[in-house]
């Protein structure tokens, strides 16, 4: 049997991230297809069993538990040497983690401690069936090609997934597993920084992600247009979202911005208005389970994607929207 594949679990006080569920997803096929052990470390200060119990519902065969008030808050140092100090007693095969703020800050740290490759912002995973390699797929050059990325020299393999770039299944609650709770060594809990508080950026970001519906401006809206998406976002109870080039402008925020160098989202509805449809943008929708386009231009690519697609000018076509949401 090959060495276990883990994934980094995510929690916040004491509540686990979805994306560490959808980690699990990922992990779970690699795991059945190299007939493995599939593993959820988590690293907490005090976390409730229910919260365990949850990552075995959705695929881990075992969860490794570090329990520790260090763990309260993120803070880099104790949470990357505690992952060395486990991946030196266990020798994982395999490593997933979430592309987002923590993921991105804990495992290159820890790449380099273990001396082994990590591919970030993956979209697809698979095992290499004749050497049993992690295959580690992600866009590259702008998303104009898809790359393969392997690192068959060094393990544990490691790679980063972008948050919602797979569909949660059930939980599945006759699933059992093991939890297991492992003491790591003082020095590994120490850091030379300190929690003082957090400060809000503003904008609610994390909304964006966990919005079941997405109004979204592209460059086909100049900013005195916005208030009519606003009205039809306000009207769906949507979020509002953006491409690239109005954030480019400074007419949106960056936390807005849906796409390769955005945010990754899979809302029930996703309303694409003034937006072309590039490949880059197209990114960040993948898992989005309806698309609806707003466009002058009956060619614009979105169309390809779109489940419904309203040729016509946004000055149009938003008040009529909002009407019929409003009548609704
Ligand atoms: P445009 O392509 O200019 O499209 C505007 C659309 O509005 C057109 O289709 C037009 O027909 C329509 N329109 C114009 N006027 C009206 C009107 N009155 N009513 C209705 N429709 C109208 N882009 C992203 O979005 N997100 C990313 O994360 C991202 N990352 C990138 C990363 C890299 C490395 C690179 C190279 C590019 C990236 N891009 C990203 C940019 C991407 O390539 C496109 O340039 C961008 O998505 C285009 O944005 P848009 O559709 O708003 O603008």
């Amino acid at each position: 049997m090959a060495d276990e594949i883990w994934t980094f679990s995510e929690q916040k006080n004491n509540q686990l991230r979805e994306v560490s569920f959808e980690l699990l997803t990922w992990g779970r096929k690699l795991a059945d297809q190299r007939d493995t052990p599939l593993c959820a470390v988590v690293l907490a200060d005090d976390i409730p069993e229910t919260e365990l119990n949850k990552l075995i519902q959705y695929g881990a065969d075992k969860v490794y538990l570090v329990q520790n008030p260090i763990f309260a808050h993120f803070l880099v140092e104790p949470q990357v040497h505690t992952m060395q100090h486990l991946v030196e007693i266990y020798h994982p095969e395999i490593i997933l983690a979430a592309a987002t703020t923590t993921g991105r800050t804990v495992m290159p740290y820890l790449s380099i401690l273990t001396h082994s490759g990590l591919t970030a912002d993956c979209t697809d995973l698979q095992i290499e069936p004749e050497t049993g390699n992690l295959l580690q797929i992600r866009p590259a050059i702008g998303g104009n090609i898809m790359a393969t990325i392997k690192t068959p020299d060094t393990r544990p393999q490691m790679a980063t997934v972008r948050p919602k770039s797979i569909n949660l299944p059930d939980a599945d609650p006759s699933r059992t597993g093991e939890i297991i709770t492992v003491t790591v060594p003082a020095k590994a809990l120490a850091s030379r920084m300190k929690f003082e508080k957090y400060a809000s950026e503003g904008t609610n970001t994390a909304s964006l992600e966990e919005a079941n519906i997405v109004v979204s401006s592209g460059l086909g809206l100049q900013p005195e247009k916005f208030p009519l998406v606003e009205d039809l976002a306000n009207a769906l109870g949507a979020v509002m979202g953006s491409s690239r080039p109005p954030v480019d402008h400074g007419w949106q925020p960056y936390v807005r911005q849906v796409g390769l160098s955005g945010r990754t989202i899979s809302p029930e509805l996703y309303v694409a208005c003034g937006i072309s449809g590039a490949v880059q943008h197209l990114a960040g929708i993948q898992t989005a389970k309806n698309i609806i386009a707003i466009n002058s231009d009956p060619e614009a690519p979105i169309f390809q994607v779109a489940d419904f697609g309203i040729v016509g000018d946004v000055d149009d076509v938003l008040p009529v929207l909002k009407k019929y949401v409003d009548e609704m």
